[in-house]
C-alpha cells in the first residue's frame, strides 16, 4: 500500500488513519489509544510510576512538520524524565490546539507535549494544558521564529523545558499511545492536573498555522488511571 499523508480533517482525517497505511493499523485496532478524557473523580490515589524531571538550558532546532510546529533536541543527553527510575531523554515538544486531553470534560486552548525516549525506544510523553492568559515568557524567543510553512529553514533557539511545566508537578498517569500516525501503543502519559498560559496573541500564532491539529478522545476501556503527586 502506498504511503499516504495523513490530516486532522476529510477522507485522510483520524477515523481514517487506519485505512491510510498497514502501518498505521493501530489506530483502529490499538488497545491503549490516547488521548483519553481525564476525570479528577476517576484518578486513583495511586501513581502509577513515580516520576522525576531533570531538565536545563538546551538549544531546539524549530521546525514546521506539517503537522504540527516541533522543538528537536539536538544534544539528547541534557534532560531527561526519569520513570520509575529509568531514564527517559527528551527527544522533542510539540503542540496541538485544541488541547488532545480533556480535563474533567474541558478542552484546553492548547496541549504542549514532551515526547522522551529510554535506550530501548519506549517512549514518554508528558502532557501540559495551556490556557489563555498571562504571555508565556519562556516560549517568546520560539514563538518570534515559529516557520509558517512546513518545511521552512530551521532556527535555533534555547530555553530550559522545566519552566514549561507547573511547578509542584502533579500528574494522571495512563498507559497510552501516539496522538498520531502510527498511532504505537506503549506509551506512558503523564499530563500535569494544572495548566500553562499562552498569552491571547501567542495562541493566535499557532492557531494561524493550525488552527486544529487534535486527535478525538479514544476509548478507555479498562484502563485505569493513576495520580501521581
Ligand atoms: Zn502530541
Amino acid at each position: 500500500m502506498r504511503k499516504k499523508g495523513w490530516s486532522y480533517s476529510g477522507s485522510t482525517g483520524p477515523q481514517f488513519w487506519a485505512d491510510l497505511h498497514d502501518e498505521y493499523i493501530a489506530c483502529s485496532q490499538g488497545k491503549e489509544q490516547s488521548p483519553v478524557a481525564l476525570h479528577n473523580e476517576d484518578a486513583s490515589d495511586e501513581g502509577k510510576w513515580s516520576l522525576d524531571l531533570d531538565y536545563n538550558e538546551t538549544d531546539f532546532s524549530i521546525e514546521n512538520n506539517g503537522h504540527t510546529i516541533q522543538a528537536n533536541v539536538g544534544d539528547h543527553s541534557s534532560n531527561k524524565l526519569i520513570v520509575n527510575g529509568t531514564d527517559y531523554k527528551l527527544a522533542q515538544f510539540h503542540f496541538h490546539s485544541q488541547s488532545e486531553h480533556t480535563l474533567d470534560d474541558d478542552y484546553y486552548e492548547m496541549e504542549l507535549h514532551l515526547v522522551h525516549q529510554d535506550e530501548e525506544d519506549n517512549l514518554a510523553v508528558l502532557g501540559v494544558l495551556i490556557e489563555e492568559g498571562e504571555k508565556n515568557e519562556t516560549l517568546a524567543n520560539m514563538w518570534d521564529v515559529i516557520p509558517e510553512t512546513e518545511g521552512e529553514a530551521d532556527e535555533t533557539i534555547s530555553l530550559n523545558p522545566s519552566e514549561l511545566v507547573p511547578k509542584d508537578l502533579s500528574t494522571f498517569q495512563y498507559h497510552g499511545s501516539l496522538t498520531t500516525p502510527p498511532c504505537s501503543d506503549h506509551v506512558k502519559w503523564s499530563v500535569s492536573d494544572t495548566s500553562i498560559s499562552m498569552s491571547a496573541e501567542q495562541l493566535q500564532t499557532f492557531q494561524q498555522i493550525y488552527p486544529d491539529n487534535h486527535r478525538p478522545i479514544q476509548d478507555l476501556g479498562d484502563r485505569e488511571i493513576g495520580t501521581h503527586y
